[in-house]
């Protein structure tokens, strides 16, 4: 606006406003939000680039693996020898090798149990947590049974014993020479443990009905821990909330198991024609050419089998082979139902097995919906990551709630009632466990990254990456994780109890919200707000592309994140993964400002308005009434030239001047005199200290509406508190910040000017509750087993 019709810009007009002095919050320093991330982040070197890639000289140990073991179901118990191929890639001489106990946490005097804290409860507790206090361990492990390794023996290639030391979960190996870079080790090591009760990572299911268990075995074998440029050894103690470090390798693996059993596991199996029956190894070839699931192994022979009519079945031994590979797991039971195809998810050529196995408890769900929830998540990851690179993609049905991961396998819950019916939440939770589980196959077990120090790293990357495939699944998808609107609660908690984002695994409070939610709402929040879909989805690909079958660090990603979209996304990290403030931003007051046009015949009209305005105070109303009764009503010679005179009616004199006025103006200034343009003056508090893009909404008078949004570098002078004009041609009547909740503003309440009341409604405590029935296909009389509705 040029300078000189400044002063003719008069004439608040106020609607409500407020100009009070804002209290600066004393948690604002000097704009420290905008600095650099800087020395935070590590100093990027030769084997981690500054741009945020694998370096010149990147480099990682590989551990390869020969293990045979043998699953003794009536024992429950698991013996096994393994032969390591250790190969030292790193340039540094290694003089022991660290190996991974994890069976070791559910020792008796381990530090899973030592360290566990809780309380007895007067409400009453059940036998199995009063042992569990006994013991100091889970409730679900048996208190007479001994967890944990039995270390047979440690021996060199040839067959020679290897001094160790067991420090809980971890073991050190002693080598007689240290290793050189460049080099290799083979080695062995027998052991034995006794398998708990599933946990949620692992362990068996029992079927008190029909008396048989489902095995769920994974970190099962002692594993190489990884040596790496950052923390050298990752030895840190397994507690049981941070998951896995791993290294990669080539695995094969036999697994002899009772013959009636079907064995599903990491990798292909290399001898179907050994274990499988003549139908089986048929239904297996029709399944290489379905689009849509095949059964290998019915519900009838699964039921048939679990009745255990030839009680001594003998042994047969399923042989895997999976390459590149973090880790191995498998699953084992009579119980199995098993379905799969072969398809091209990429349309490329390259076919990939999705599968499931379940017993008869999962149905009818699992038959209708896990495979192809398998498959799904294979196109929707790929397409934004890279091609699922393993031939075989599984989904196994362990217990009621939760999954776990690991290398082409993951054992997930969602099951039916008894009666088949389910609930909504039962199937949404079913299918977005699968999409979880398999989708880990992404992240940690391809960019694989150390989960037992950066929770966020795998479960904050891939339940964002659930996010955006649940709604691919299903428009409508009951998302539980990745809207701004559902991470508010959390991030308006007690901040003595928030973490950042940037914490330990093992020592995080409320994992769930800290790692799978908050980092997934911010990279959503990132995506859609901040960076949008274009830059982003670029970005993310080329993090996931550098770091496939490597190991990524925070920095990695961070770095990757802005060198591939050449967006300054420090003040992003920093709010969101290294700071616990949550989003508030308060909009304290709306200034409104218009020129005056000096028109007499508008401005005039507008004087008229505002003075009969200010006369209208209650006892002048009141007055009026009493008009005639006072002396001038009642004599007229009382009143003389300024009883009639109106001094807003416009006079030849006015309208002269106004004339002058006009043609002394360019073309370009009359434009914006004349053409009625509001300024407003928005005045926003940044009440919650994280800073994010300011979206506002204005509803105009006529009823049309629209939304402007600033990014948030518009804090960078501030981060406290701005100003910012916004000009129209129409007047606006209402404004609202985050109109469409797409920043995670943690009160809403203050987001509007003038403030709007928000109705809350509530019950009367005599009415009764009204109880909404948790599984509506069940009071509906829907579903019976075997005619799973669609809806
Ligand atoms: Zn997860």
């Amino acid at each position: 606006m040029k300078k000189r019709l400044l002063p003719f810009i008069l004439l608040l007009i106020s609607i409500a406003s407020v100009a009070q002095q804002l209290p600066t919050s004393p948690n604002f320093k000097a704009n420290d939000r905008f600095e650099q991330l800087g020395t935070i982040l590590p100093t990027p070197n030769t084997y981690r680039a500054a741009s945020g890639a694998p370096g010149r000289e990147y480099w990682q140990q590989r551990a390869d693996y020969d293990i045979k073991a043998e699953l003794d179901d009536d024992k429950r118990r698991i013996t096994g020898s393994e032969t390591i191929t250790f190969f030292n890639n790193s340039p540094d001489e290694l003089k022991y090798i660290w190996m991974q106990l994890d069976q070791n946490l559910f020792k008796k005097d381990g530090i899973g149990a030592t360290s566990r804290t809780g309380t007895v409860s007067e409400k009453g507790m059940s036998v199995a947590q009063l042992q569990a206090m006994n013991t100091g361990r889970g409730s679900s492990l048996d208190p007479k049974t001994e967890y944990g390794y039995e270390i047979k023996s440690i021996k060199d290639k040839a067959g020679k014993a290897l001094p160790y030391t067991i420090n809980n979960t971890m073991m050190r190996i002693d080598l007689p020479v240290a290793m050189k870079p460049g080099t290799n080790l083979a080695f062995s090591v027998d052991w034995a443990y006794n398998i708990t009760e599933y946990y949620g990572r692992s362990g068996y299911e029992f079927f008190a009905k029909d008396g048989n268990s489902n095995y769920f075995i994974a970190h099962w074998f002692p594993r190489l821990a990884p040596y790496d440029d950052v923390n050298g050894w990752n030895h840190k103690q397994f507690l049981g909330q941070g998951e896995f470090a791993l290294i990669f390798g080539n695995y094969k693996v036999a697994i002899t198991v009772p013959a009636d059993h079907i064995v599903a596991a990491s990798g292909e199996c290399q001898n179907y024609a050994q274990v499988l029956t003549g139908a089986q190894k048929q239904r297996l070839k029709q399944a290489e050419t379905s689009k849509t699931p095949v059964i290998i192994v019915t519900q009838t022979e699964a039921e048939k089998a679990e009745k255990r009519e030839n009680k001594n079945p003998g042994k047969k031994t399923w042989i895997y082979k999976a390459d590149n590979v973090r880790d191995f797991a498998f699953a084992s039971s009579r119980k199995f139902i098993w379905d799969a195809m072969l398809t091209e998810p990429y349309k490329n050529g390259r076919k990939i097995w999705s599968m499931s196995f379940y017993p008869k408890e999962g149905n009818p769900l699992w038959e209708q919906y896990s495979t192809r929830a398998v498959e799904h998540t294979l196109k929707s990851y790929g397409n934004r990551t890279f091609e699922y690179p393993y031939p075989v993609a599984i989904s196994c049905h362990a217990t009621s709630g939760g999954g776990m991961e690991y290398p082409m396998i993951s054992f997930n819950g969602g099951r039916p009632e008894e009666d088949g019916t389910y609930s909504e939440a039962t199937k949404y939770g079913m299918i977005g466990v699968i999409i979880h589980e398999v989708g880990h196959n992404f992240f940690p077990m391809i960019v694989n990254s150390d989960e037992r120090q950066w929770a966020w790293m795998d479960e904050g990357l891939n339940t964002f990456c659930q996010y955006l495939a649940e709604k691919e699944w299903d428009y409508n998808y009951p998302t539980r994780r990745g809207e701004p609107n559902q991470i508010t609660d959390y991030m308006s908690s007690d901040p003595s109890v928030l973490s950042p984002i940037m914490s330990s695994a093992e020592n995080v409070i409320g994992l769930g919200p800290n790692a799978y939610a908050k980092p997934a709402t911010a990279l959503n929040i990132l995506r859609e707000t901040v960076m949008g879909r274009e830059l982003f989805d670029h970005a993310f690909k080329e993090y996931a592309t550098r770091w496939r079958f490597k190991s990524p660090t925070p920095s990695d990603f961070f770095r990757t994140m802005e060198d591939a979209s050449g967006v300054d996304l420090d003040w992003f990290w920093k709010g969101w993964f290294y700071g616990t403030e949550p989003v508030d931003q308060d909009l304290v007051s709306v200034d409104w400002f218009s020129i005056d046009t000096q028109n007499p015949e508008i401005e005039k009209e507008l004087a008229r308005k505002e003075a009969v305005r200010k006369q209208g105070t209650i006892s002048k109303q009141r007055d009026l009434a009493d008009k005639a009764n006072t002396v001038v009503g009642q004599d007229s010679t009382m009143a003389d030239f300024y009883n009639t005179y109106d001094p807003f009616k416009v006079t030849n004199a006015d309208r002269q001047r106004y004339e002058q006025y006009l043609s002394g103006l360019s073309q370009n200034e009359r434009d914006l005199i004349q053409n009625n343009t509001n300024f407003y003056t928005l005045s926003v508090k940044n009440k919650g200290g994280l800073v994010m893009p300011v979206i506002v909404k204005m509803e105009f008078e006529d009823g049309t509406d629209s939304t402007a949004t600033f990014p948030a570098e518009i804090w960078r002078f501030n981060d406290g508190q701005i100003n910012k004009v916004i000009t129209t041609q129409k007047k606006v009547v209402q404004w609202t910040l985050d109109p469409y909740f797409q920043i995670a503003d943690i009160d809403t309440a203050n987001n509007s000017f003038p403030r709007v009341a928000k109705p809350t409604r509530f019950q009367i405590f005599k009415q009764q509750q009204l109880r909404r029935p948790a599984n509506p296909m069940q009071t509906e009389g829907a579903g019976k087993l075997g005619t799973t509705p669609r809806n």
